[in-house]
């Protein structure tokens, strides 16, 4: 029997489990209005490929088209997006007492973020489902991933962001050709005005979890990190969590990985959600042990990808948290700077004030006896510190 491109079979509701079909468009669970999740024939992809055969094949995050959504190969729509680094910081780990202390560094993903993954998964899917209108309300690195992928994809891009959206954002997203519209306020103000063009004109809008497949692409952030540790797992992951697609995601792809039976251990990494102080609805979440975030009011802080109110997963971010015995903590705009400080000065690494806010956080641990020093902690770097010029 021949292997298939990829194994999804269907969709289902986070919440009621009901099945979707995933041959059709389709964005969130209306009855329940919370994400789809796709689901894949894990025992027959188990049985006719290996792992080996996946790390074999030529570096990038289709290499694991059998995990991905896309049924033809022809409707791949890629920027060389996948495979960053994992990098140990000893330098930085002995300067702050951590000894196995390491970067994924998404920096390196076209666009300079790691929104290429998510979006380079969503746009091709949308391009084989044969839509030719996208539409994102973005707090700065989704739009401009959107607006590469569509204009590889030939699609028609409008991108709805805030006014204090990084310059470097706006620009990316208008010299591909995408339609750019600011708004005065919040990525949840933006959103308002996208679903109002989606009502009366039919865009087909691919924010964060109200369609299945950019949590697909940056699932492969933790199909990367399982190979990257030999099939193991790091003791803790540090993200910086805003609608949280990488979050869930790379707890989805351990457990996609334990259940082919590709792993060496089923254990998980503890995984830690980082906010800023100025915008932690997660955070708040956690700490008061409720399932879902309430709106975070007034929301501020230098790190655009981390200014979401509340997140449409906001269940799965605290699930993940919660089943991996997991945290969440908050970092101040100074903490972030200053974190963004020492790791330049000690790796030579100019990373994202989002990226910074893992170091932030990691700190904040280890000064609570929640981290020790000897735990191996990846901090993830989701974006280059040259995106953000103008807030230095
Ligand atoms: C979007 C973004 C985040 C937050 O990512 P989520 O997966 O949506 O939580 C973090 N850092 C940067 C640089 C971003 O652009
Ligand atoms: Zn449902």
């Amino acid at each position: 029997m021949n292997s298939q491109f990829s194994y999804l079979y269907q969709l289902r509701c986070s919440v009621c489990q009901k099945p979707y079909d995933p041959n059709q468009v389709q964005t969130w669970c209306p009855e329940c209005n919370t994400p789809l999740i796709a689901e894949y024939r894990l025992d027959l992809l188990g049985s006719r490929v290996s792992k080996e055969e996946i790390v074999n094949r030529p570096n990038g995050m289709w290499r694991w088209h059998e995990l991905l959504p896309v049924v033809d190969p022809e409707k791949i729509i890629t920027q060389g997006e996948g495979d960053t680094p994992v990098l140990s910081m000893p330098r930085l780990g002995s300067h702050l007492g951590f000894s196995h202390l390491y970067i994924k560094d998404e920096s390196l993903n076209p666009t300079g973020s790691f929104k290429a993954r998510g979006l380079a998964a969503a746009i091709s899917k949308a391009y084989e489902l044969g839509i030719t209108r996208v539409i994102i309300p973005t707090a700065g690195n989704a739009g401009g991933a959107m607006a590469a992928y569509a204009a590889r994809a030939g699609m028609q891009a409008a991108v709805f962001m805030p006014t204090d959206t990084p310059e470097a954002n706006q620009l990316e997203c208008k010299i591909t050709g995408a339609n750019v519209v600011l708004v005065d306020g919040l990525i949840s103000d933006a959103a308002v005005r996208v679903r109002e063009k989606v009502r009366l004109e039919g865009w087909f809008d691919v924010s964060t979890f109200k369609e299945p497949y950019r949590l697909e692409g940056k699932k492969v952030m933790g199909l990367e990190l399982a190979q990257q540790f030999h099939w193991d797992v790091p003791d803790v992951i540090v993200y910086p969590t805003g609608g949280g697609t990488g979050l869930v995601g790379i707890y989805k792809a351990i457990r996609e990985l334990q259940a082919l039976g590709w792993m060496n251990t089923n254990r998980l990494p503890r995984i830690v959600a980082v906010q800023a102080e100025g915008c932690a609805p997660v955070v708040r979440a956690f700490e008061a042990g409720q399932d879902t975030c309430t709106f975070f009011e007034g929301a501020h802080t230098m790190a655009s990808g981390l200014r979401v109110p509340k997140s449409f997963a906001d269940r799965m971010i605290l699930q993940t948290i919660r089943e991996t015995n997991g945290t969440a903590v908050s970092v101040s705009d100074e903490e972030i700077q200053s974190a963004q400080r020492i790791w330049a000065v000690q790796e030579g690494m100019f990373v994202a004030p989002e990226g910074a806010a893992t170091l932030a956080g990691m700190l904040k641990l280890r000064d609570s006896g929640w981290l020790q020093p000897d735990e191996r902690v990846v901090l993830l770097n989701t974006a280059t510190g040259l995106k953000y010029l103008d807030l230095l």
